[in-house]
């Protein structure tokens, strides 16, 4: 590996060196058929990565990018649109959208808690929302939201359900070939980011539309985006000789790469290693006393929120750390002093995490905490080998 520093912040994660090299790889032309051949892949792959038989969309951008493509695409300037947030990402949406003239409605849940879907049920029995926006993982809390118990009620309702996984995709499962409640009922957007468990630096928004999404966008006939027009774009993503606007060509090789190893690895058994990480870290760091925000069952495979026990200083802790070569993410908001952001996902290794457990457990110990270390590494072998069996 040519990282010198464990990068373990929620984002973006550790990049393995097959995906430097093929960043590093010679800038092609946009129309040279060895670069749109790569392309081609990458949306092949995408397409399958979600299991989806409507569009996918890959360009230049971070995950904000995403999220307004998910929403200027849907949600027309007047039409109702109902954010479910589970943290400062999911309320991201609520401006976003509102920049667009379009009225917005926000589920908030308690941080660390996830919003009732019986609240999600009673706000749409007020009728007219357009879609609904989900964070499956948010960023902010490691609370990850529940897709099985929302999806039924979204379409009951009969609005587009839109997914933000930035903090999912290719680390938890996201399949919008499947049915959730009843035949037909299925997610209608995903979007996310490069630089989170797909393992990319960022720089690619990466966004796809089910056929139902795509009939919403045609419904609306102009939007009020240029770049982020679906339709501009849909063109080059059928076939990529064609041109809109400049793809990040290097951006690109890097992609289709992080996409290969994530199926040389199999779907199945890179989403069983993030749960299992996500469980072995939060029981590892319970060892030295320290307590995710969510509770176990609503915990993120992806990266955890984790709460200082009395007397550690974020800034002293996360600064020794840093000096260890490995690096976490504070807290935001009213969480910030009071907690850090680990996080395990995209090709993050399990030696990596097992070494991150030491080097808290060290500097707990600097901090005059009798804490045992081997004891945390134990726990986190034993329930990451449990998790991935
Ligand atoms: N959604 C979630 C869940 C995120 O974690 C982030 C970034 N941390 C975003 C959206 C925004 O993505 P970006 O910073 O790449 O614009």
């Amino acid at each position: 590996m040519r990282n010198k520093e464990m990068l373990l912040i929620p984002g973006p994660t550790p990049v393995v060196d097959e995906i430097y090299d093929a960043l590093a790889a010679e800038t092609w032309g946009h129309t040279d058929p060895r670069f749109v051949e790569i392309y081609r892949r990458g949306l092949d792959m995408t397409r399958k990565l979600l299991n989806t038989d409507g569009e996918v969309f890959v360009v230049a951008g971070s995950g904000t990018l995403a999220m307004e493509m998910a929403i200027v695409n849907t949600v027309a300037p007047g039409e109702k649109l109902l954010v479910v947030s589970q943290g400062y990402f999911g309320d991201r949406f609520a401006p976003l959208a509102k920049a667009f003239g379009i009225h917005v409605e926000t589920l908030q849940a308690e941080w660390g808690k996830r919003v009732d879907p019986q609240a999600v049920a009673a706000k749409l029995a007020e009728g007219g929302f357009k879609a609904v926006t989900v964070t499956h993982v948010d960023t902010s809390t490691g609370v990850m939201a529940d897709v099985d118990a929302l999806m039924p009620i979204v379409k009951r309702a009969g609005a587009l359900f839109i997914l933000d996984g930035v903090c999912a995709t290719a680390g938890i499962e996201e399949d919008m070939g499947r049915d959730y409640g009843a035949p037909g009922q299925r997610i209608d957007v995903v979007l996310t980011g490069s630089q989170k468990a797909i393992g990319v630096p960022p720089g690619l928004a990466i966004v796809a539309f089910s056929p139902a999404a795509l009939a919403a966008r045609e419904a609306l006939e102009r939007v009020p985006a240029y770049y982020a027009d679906i339709k501009n774009w849909l063109p080059v993503m059928r076939d990529p000789s064609k041109y809109f606007a400049t793809p990040a060509i290097n951006m690109v090789y890097a992609y289709t790469k992080a996409l290969e190893l994530i199926f040389a690895e199999g779907l199945p058994t890179r989403y069983a290693r993030h749960a299992a990480y996500g469980k072995a870290i939060r029981a590892a760091l319970a060892v030295y006393g320290m307590r995710a925000l969510a509770a176990e069952g609503d915990a993120a495979p992806t990266l955890t929120c984790v709460l200082y026990p009395e007397g550690v200083n974020d800034a002293d802790f996360r600064k020794r750390l840093a000096g260890k070569g490995m690096v976490v993410a504070g807290a935001l908001a009213a969480l910030a002093g009071k907690a850090f952001r680990i996080g395990h996902m995209g090709n993050t290794t399990p030696e990596m995490l097992a070494r991150a457990v030491a080097l808290i457990g060290e500097t707990l110990r600097e901090l005059g905490a009798p804490v045992d270390v081997e004891r945390a590494l134990a726990t986190f072998r034993e329930t990451y080998a449990a998790g991935i069996r």
